[in-house]
């Protein structure tokens, strides 16, 4: 240890780099480093950012030995953090220099914020006071020090009036702190009075807050049951105690009305954090969440790994949702590495959602999670009624997707001037184009998948690697002209049927890949939410959380879609989906519909939609995955292996079966191809792990990578542990 030690000679850096452990540094006469402390290290021919780790220094040549460059003068990141970068690293198998990268995401912000430049009232007068002077003295009574542009624009005067009193010498220059991104919210700020089922919830959240221990709480209750409010107490009792906060929320595209509503109920706003954030702005909440100046962090999975100084509460909202799930370098589920954070840092954990995890529910009947119940919606909001529509008796008009029974609904939800939503879980126009005349399909040159036809665009575009070609007038095989057809829809050519049916009725198509990005993306949504729509068709992206009131009635134009892939994840999907969506009509009071376009009405997850009998629907998957042994009862892990070659894939993949280690509990499955079997030109084969409970998997997975053949030439290995799709 070189905790609090000054005299030490060397310390372990852990760089943002594959590494699987800290480089040994000097640490120069003078210099003072603790565990935490952020460093400036050379690194071959570049100089990087680390942060000096715990344990012993690895002995180094001495003459190899090269020094720390700099101690920023930055918070060092706490031990818990630490701790927590180093389990990820364990359980994900991840170097822990990668999981140490998330971490180091704002490199500017590990030097102080620099002060700015401001102005002070002087005791000297003005030789002049005309009325524009008069304001500016007026504003500046109070003594506090402004910038130039703050304070022209808070009296309402043009800059150069402020040049002019300064050039009297009425205004000084100061040096001024950085103002804090956000302010300080205020736990009493705004309480609402809670109905007896939220009060005994936030009860629970309260007491378990104030008991400053870990354990982590299921809050599970309907669309519209008042989640929200109840955590949110929770959250007060955090900043009561002094505590900082984390509120994972899955979309960025929520975070903009879930902001609004947590400063009316704090009168403050979360400081934001995703990857859409300006890099100023990301920097300068890094930093302040360090120092401490930031309370309550609203953000995307990787807020996470933000430095957090003093966390005492994560709460993890919609719980259930599939975007907590990191799959790009370090793999991993913000859903169950905010309860590791919890009990590292010995904090409680809330998880909530109207859909919860099959995960979560079982911890929480085996008594490792409490779980907290809101049964109905708030106030006279009811859900909304729930029908399939049988689609092999009512099919759609040809050459149209929309049955004759949701056109008619949607014809009377106009006519009362409320608002309808169509979801379809596919971008673009159509998702395969062929030729009539000669049967070709266009699929993408580098993936194992059909081009998606986005019309407005005009462009066929891969959805996995982002390849994209113009839509040609001929067919690239036979050449014959004008035959092209588009099979099956998307949100772009539902609209197109709505628009033939409804000309004059206002339309929108929401999906992720609107132009104009997020920014637009939260413009729309808001003016949804204002009635400037009276149909809404969209992508998952409005299946989530938002708040319309006017939404009557919501119509699922493919209710089988996520059931067709053989995933033994596909039902609860399916179903989480389903409720979601259907859950955005009806929030205030007014009767509404929810309508689901099935050629199996009698699949158990259309049963439980309509018959709102979801209890039902979890004990049957979870007798399912239970007799399956898979998770939460049995381990799972994948393992691929991608390559530029398919034989360099599949015989890697093969060399690694055969070096898998006997093991009583574990078995390999395996090697196939993955379900994506090519992406961007690399060929992928994927062996399946799959044991018990109890089963040591990383130490399975480790054994046969280190037993195993070499990485050689194009060959990458991902581990994924807690695959979501098995
Ligand atoms: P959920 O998160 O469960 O979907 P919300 O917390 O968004 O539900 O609540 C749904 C609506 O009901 C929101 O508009 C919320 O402000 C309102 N609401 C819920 N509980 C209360 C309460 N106790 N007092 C006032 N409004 C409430
Ligand atoms: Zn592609």
């Amino acid at each position: 240890m070189i905790e609090d030690s000054p005299f030490v000679a060397a310390a372990p850096v852990l760089v943002p780099m594959p590494a699987e452990r800290p480089y040994t540094y000097a640490v120069p006469a003078g210099m003072r480093v603790v565990p935490g402390s952020i460093v400036r290290v050379p690194l071959g021919p570049r100089q990087v950012a680390g942060i000096v780790w715990d344990g012993a220094v690895e002995k180094v040549d001495a003459k190899k030995l090269r020094s720390i460059e700099q101690v920023f003068d930055c918070p060092p990141i706490g031990r818990a953090m630490r701790r927590f970068v180093d389990w990820i690293a364990q359980y994900t198998l991840s170097p822990p220099g990668m999981v140490a990268r998330m971490l180091l995401r704002a490199p500017e912000a590990f030097d102080p914020e620099p002060w700015i430049e401001g102005l002070q009232r002087t005791l000297a007068r003005p030789d002049r006071v005309t009325d524009a002077r008069m304001r500016v003295l007026e504003t500046a009574e109070g003594g506090l020090a402004w910038t130039r542009s703050g304070l022209a624009h808070a009296a309402g005067v043009s800059s150069t009036v402020i040049d002019g009193l300064k050039a009297q010498g009425v205004f000084e220059t100061v040096m001024i702190p950085p103002r804090p991104v956000v302010a300080a919210p205020d736990p009493g700020y705004a309480q609402p009075s809670l109905m007896p089922d939220q009060r005994d919830a936030a009860e629970m959240l309260r007491s378990n807050v104030a008991a400053g221990a870990f354990g982590v709480t299921l809050l599970d209750g309907v669309t519209g049951s008042g989640k929200t409010e109840v955590y949110f107490e929770a959250v007060s009792a955090a900043l009561d105690r002094g505590k900082q906060v984390l509120i994972l929320l899955p979309e960025i595209a929520l975070t903009h009305a879930f902001l609004e509503r947590f400063q009316e109920r704090f009168g403050a706003k979360p400081a934001e954090w995703h990857s859409d954030l300006p890099p100023r702005m990301r920097e300068r909440v890094w930093r302040q969440v360090a120092e401490g100046g930031v309370r309550v962090v609203a953000g995307a999975r990787s807020a996470l790994f933000l430095p957090f100084r003093e966390l005492g509460l994560i709460v993890v909202d919609e719980e259930h949702d599939p975007a907590y799930k990191q799959e790009d370098r370090v793999f991993y589920n913000a859903r169950d590495m905010a309860v590791v954070r919890g009990h590292i840092g010995g904090f409680p954990v809330v998880l909530a959602s109207a859909t919860p995890s099959v995960e979560s529910r079982v911890n929480a009947s085996q008594g490792r999670y409490s779980r907290a119940v809101l049964s109905a919606r708030f106030a006279e909001a009811a859900l909304p009624d729930l029908k399939t529509i049988d689609m092999r008796r009512a099919p759609p008009a040809r050459g149209g997707f929309l049955s004759p029974v949701l056109l008619g609904h949607m014809r009377q939800t106009l006519e009362k001037k409320e608002q309808s939503l169509l979801f379809l879980n596919r971008r673009g126009y159509a998702p395969l184009t062929l030729c009539r005349v000669c049967g070709h399909r266009f699929g993408c040159p580098v993936c194992s998948a059909w081009l998606v036809e986005h019309r407005f665009r005009g462009q066929l575009v891969c959805h996995h690697c982002g390849h994209n070609e113009r839509r040609p007038e001929a067919c690239p095989e036979c050449g014959t002209l004008d035959h092209l057809v588009a099979c099956g829809p998307g949100v772009e050519r539902i609209a197109e049927e709505v628009v033939a049916h409804f000309p004059d009725a206002r339309t929108i198509v929401l999906s992720s890949d609107l132009m104009g990005g997020v920014r637009r993306l939260r413009l729309e949504l808001e003016a949804i939410a204002n009635g400037e729509a009276d149909i809404v068709i969209g992508t998952q992206l409005v299946a989530k959380g938002h708040n319309f009131p006017n939404m009557t009635l919501v119509g699922v134009v493919d209710a089988d879609l996520g059931l067709a892939n053989g995933d033994p994840r596909a039902a609860e999907r399916t179903f989480q989906l389903l409720s979601q969506v259907t859950g955005r009509a009806g929030r205030t009071g007014k009767k509404s519909l929810g309508l689901l376009q099935t050629f199996q009405p009698d699949h158990p997850v259309m049963r439980a939609i309509v018959s709102g009998d979801a209890e039902a629907f979890y004990e049957r998957e979870i007798a399912e995955r239970e007799r399956a042994v898979l998770p939460p009862f049995g381990r799972l892990a994948g393992v691929i292996v991608s390559a530029a070659t398919r034989a360099e894939a599949e015989g890697h993949a093969r060399g690694l079966r055969r070096a898998a280690p006997q093991a009583a509990d574990l078995f390999v499955l395996g090697p196939a191809e993955a379900p994506l079997s090519l992406i961007g030109g690399r060929h992928r084969f994927r062996l399946l792990i799959q044991g018990e409970r109890r089963a040591d998997i990383q130490g399975f997975i480790r054994a046969m990578l280190a037993e195993g053949p070499k990485l050689r030439g194009s060959v990458r290995v991902q581990v994924d542990i807690d695959p979501q799709s098995f």
